[in-house]
């Protein structure tokens, strides 16, 4: 195989007790996301190169990585100095820029020109070539050559990858996913961090559609692109959903509703062996996001809560949706077990205590445990299934 593409590690090589293990986790993530590919991986501690068929359709997919910091697509030649010449100059005649540099690594010690000398030569030849000067400070094109004994790779541009760390490195967590703009961004943000994600959704039939349902599939293959091997669990939550209707006062539906899909959550995030729940809430969105709200709601879970996008605008949170691909299926018009039934006056300081008195009325636990003997697990996150909408 002709084709190579370096992979830069960025923040990975920071961590230099633990570089192995990621490496090799971002090496099976790598395969995992390549898949269908041509192509052989190789990786030390400081690089991994990866040699295919198809050098556009692998640097379109390393682009979804999370771990990967640069991308370089290198072109080989054979080693020696007038294929290289000619190729330099090829490379460079479609750039547009001022200034170059050329960087030459000689790691085949036994051919014959020394690194500065190769430098002077490729140098010279573009500038007799190309109008153009040498800046060794601050070059708008850094060239680097690097001589090997399989062969000679030349490499210009590095394309910025996703950054973050390999997804699994910190485990998984388990993402309430509803079928809103905030919860995905909250799932793939997660992802960036290292955090694998098994998803949870909530569905509340005949309230909630399988339109509904659907979308929020729709959704997790979306965030699936970034991960692979994602799963949804569909919580059957009507009966529970329509006991806290009955029971409790209608200012209080939703605290008490948000208390029990923590519960539910935590339960199904242990049994799956997530260690930590994620959500999409972002304080003072809306009632039960409120700070007073969240100590209600939290109190029923000594689980790490994460809430990624806590602190961003709605505007903020938008930015990300469309850039990783979420928003248009998030703003599809099916309505989602929160929004059915909304209450004209929720409480927006819940108290604990009523909070406790009203759940009291009703035998929560046992439609709890019977919701988890019903979880509904969808594993084929593959794009055969796209056309679910
Ligand atoms: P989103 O845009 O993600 O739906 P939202 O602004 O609609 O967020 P809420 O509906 O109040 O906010 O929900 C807050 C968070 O609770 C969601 O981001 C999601 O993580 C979780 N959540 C809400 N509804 C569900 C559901 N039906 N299933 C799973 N999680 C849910
Ligand atoms: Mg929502």
């Amino acid at each position: 195989m002709e084709n190579l593409i370096l992979i830069k590690y960025g923040e990975l090589t920071t961590k230099k007790a633990n570089r192995n293990t990621f490496t090799k986790l971002l090496a099976n993530n790598i395969k995992e996301v390549l898949k269908g590919e041509e192509f052989n991986i190789k990786f030390d501690r400081v690089r991994m190169y990866i040699e295919c068929e198809n050098v556009n359709s692998v640097s379109s997919k390393l682009k979804n990585v999370f771990g990967i910091h640069g991308i370089v697509i290198c072109h080989k030649v054979n080693t020696n100095i007038e294929d290289i010449k000619l190729k330099v100059l090829e490379l460079l005649k479609n750039e547009k820029f001022n200034t170059f540099k050329i960087c030459t690594k000689r790691a085949d010690k036994s051919f014959e020109i020394l690194s500065m000398e190769v430098n002077n030569i490729i140098g010279g030849y573009i500038l007799k070539n190309l109008d153009t000067k040498v800046d060794v400070h601050n070059p708008d094109i850094l060239v680097t050559i690097e001589i090997r004994r399989e062969g000679t790779y030349i490499y210009t541009n590095v394309i910025k990858g996703l950054g973050g760390y390999p997804v699994g490195i910190q485990g998984k967590g388990m993402l309430m996913l509803s079928g809103g703009i905030d919860s995905p961004v909250a799932g793939y943000l997660s992802l960036k961090r290292g955090v694998d994600l098994e998803c949870l959704y909530f569905e509340s039939p005949p309230h909630t559609s399988i339109e509904a349902k659907n979308k929020v599939i729709a959704l997790a293959k979306i965030i699936n692109k970034y991960s692979g091997g994602i799963k949804v669990n569909i919580v059957p939550f009507t009966k529970l959903q329509e006991a806290i209707y009955k029971n409790v006062p209608d200012s209080y539906i939703i605290t008490i509703m948000r208390r029990m899909m923590y519960r539910i959550a935590e339960r199904l995030a242990k049994k799956n062996k997530c260690k930590a729940i994620i959500n999409g809430e972002s304080i003072g969105q809306v009632a039960s996001q409120t700070l007073t709200s969240m100590i209600s709601i939290n109190s029923v879970t000594n689980y790490p809560v994460i809430r990624p996008v806590a602190c961003m605008d709605k505007l903020e949170i938008i930015d990300i949706a469309k850039k990783i691909g979420t928003y248009d299926t998030s703003i599809l018009p099916y309505e989602d077990c929160c929004t059915i039934f909304l209450p004209t006056h929720p409480v927006i300081n819940p108290d604990i205590n009523k909070c406790i008195k009203y759940e009291s009325s009703f035998d929560y636990e046992t439609l709890i445990d019977e919701i988890l003997d019903n979880i509904e697990v969808i594993t084929d996150l593959s794009e055969e299934h796209s056309d679910l909408l």
